[in-house]
């Protein structure tokens, strides 16, 4: 594919790095935080940390979609699967993340639940359409990339008049999440996660802009970059970031021009805007309740609501007590940090959401990084 190489040149990376070596003030430590799964699993993959110097040290975030789904919702979703006549849908990571007592919606499935793996939310519309005696419920996940997609689902379901199509709606809201994160304890009074600046994720931010993150740019006095997913765009991005740090500037800044406006997809926003509400609060895994942090269908479209045709489970349930996702997503530990990483949790058997998702920290370490730890051992 043309344009891909082009970002993965490795002289260039290499000069990249040595630019961001004699920028950096040797007297300071650089804390980026990458909020992206994206970006996680680029910086593993690339082996960036290795070519970065010692004291700009890259933070994971806690932007994978299917990591920060808190275990009742996964509950939620298994108990939406137990339903006479359903049939529950969705992208293939959701199957294999655990809830509570073990169950994961793809043992749900071997237990005879009728749960199935889409690609797209047309499948899922599609699955409805050919199964009229059915109540099709689409789990719906993700950040504000993947929010367009289920509005197109639901008036394509409109149009075609069904009934019988429901989603159980879970996208949440970047701009909230790190606002979050930049106010917990850990950041704001203990001092035990330094955050210098943040890299802003690529996809999200072709739909929101770059606009969305000036607030908290100049409220919270951090700078933000977004970037692309490809090495050279994240270099590019921590050296953007270093500048902006030693010249004392918190400015929204962006690297994925390419993609990326100030002001978004107006299309894709506006069918967001007249379909969703805001949530007043939603439970995120790692960083608890979070106001106004995700969307709930409008009135206008209860008919489609699965959390107004049923009355779905809203429990709160705690984490695997061994399993550090949490804390991973808040950028308080990392994936090695983990008693259970490589041991007892691989992504074969994944005990939390971060070894599941390929955009999470812990399967991106086991993928790309566990060889340089002394924990687990090469196959
Ligand atoms: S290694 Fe497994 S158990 Fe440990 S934090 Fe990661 S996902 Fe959770």
């Amino acid at each position: 594919m043309k344009y891909i190489e082009e970002y993965r040149d490795g002289d260039l990376a290499r000069q990249l790095a040595d630019s961001i070596k004699a920028e950096a003030a040797p007297s300071r430590t650089y804390h980026l935080m990458e909020f992206c799964g994206g970006h996680t699993h680029a910086i593993s993959r690339y082996g960036l940390e290795d070519i970065l110097p010692a004291n700009v040290r890259m933070v994971h975030g806690p932007g994978c979609p299917v990591c920060v789904l808190p275990v009742g919702r996964i509950d939620a979703a298994i108990w939406l699967a137990a339903q006479p006549d359903v049939i529950l849908c969705t992208y293939g990571d959701m199957l294999r993340v655990p809830g509570s007592k073990r169950l994961s919606l793809l043992k749900a499935k071997a237990e005879g639940r009728d749960i199935r793996m889409v690609y797209s939310t047309l499948d899922a519309v599609k699955l409805a359409q050919a199964n009229p005696d059915r109540k099709v419920v689409f789990f719906a996940i993700g950040f504000e990339t993947t929010t367009p997609p289920t509005a197109v689902a639901i008036k394509q379901a409109q149009a075609l008049g069904l009934t019988n199509f429901f989603v159980f709606c879970n996208h949440v809201l970047t701009p909230s999440a790190i606002a979050q994160i930049l106010d917990s304890p850990e950041v704001r009074e203990l001092g035990t996660v330094k955050l210098d600046g943040f890299i802003g994720p690529a996809h999200v931010s072709t739909i929101i802009g770059s606009q969305p993150y000036e607030y908290f740019a100049e409220e919270y006095q951090r700078p933000v970059v977004i970037a692309g997913f490809e090495p050279l765009d994240v270099l590019q991005a921590v050296r953007m970031l270093v500048r902006q740090i030693n010249d004392g500037r918190f400015q929204v800044e962006n690297e994925f021009s390419r993609a990326v406006t100030r002001d978004g997809n107006a299309k894709a926003k506006s069918l967001v805007a007249d379909m969703f509400e805001l949530r007043k609060s939603f439970e995120w895994r790692g960083l608890g309740l979070v106001p106004y942090s995700a969307l709930r269908l409008k009135e206008s479209y209860a008919a489609f609501d699965a959390e107004r045709h049923w009355d779905v489970p809203q429990d709160s349930v705690a984490d695997n007590k061994a399993c550090e996702c949490g804390a991973i997503l808040r950028g308080v530990k990392k994936p090695i940090d983990c008693k259970l990483f490589g041991t007892i949790c691989t992504p074969e058997n994944p005990m939390g959401s971060c070894m599941v998702s390929a955009e999470g920290a812990c399967a991106a370490h086991w993928t790309y990084g566990r060889f340089r730890d002394t924990k687990a051992p090469a196959p």
